[in-house]
């Protein structure tokens, strides 16, 4: 993982972990399974904003459900759309 944390532009903060280990799937497609990574999750103190980054290699089976929640991110949003 690397030793830069994320920088929230808005605010102006260095970001901070709140979860190390965060589950993230690709989603389930017509060519295969939904893929998982592990990434690290961190937090803007200020507006509360999110992100996960530190990806290594995709994991070669499906996570424990000790490892949490799986955030299962949306390749189908436009981008500009609505929440
Ligand atoms: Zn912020």
């Amino acid at each position: 993982m690397s030793t830069l944390r994320p920088i929230c532009v808005p605010c102006r903060l260095e970001m901070r972990c709140v979860k190390n280990n965060r589950v993230v799937a690709d989603p389930a497609a017509a060519s295969g399974p939904s893929t998982y990574w592990l990434g690290d999750e961190y937090e803007c103190p200020e507006c509360r904003s999110r992100v996960v980054v530190g990806f290594g290699e995709a994991m070669a089976t499906e996570p424990s459900p000790l490892l949490g929640d799986v955030l299962h991110f949306e390749y189908e949003r436009p981008e500009g759309g609505a929440a």
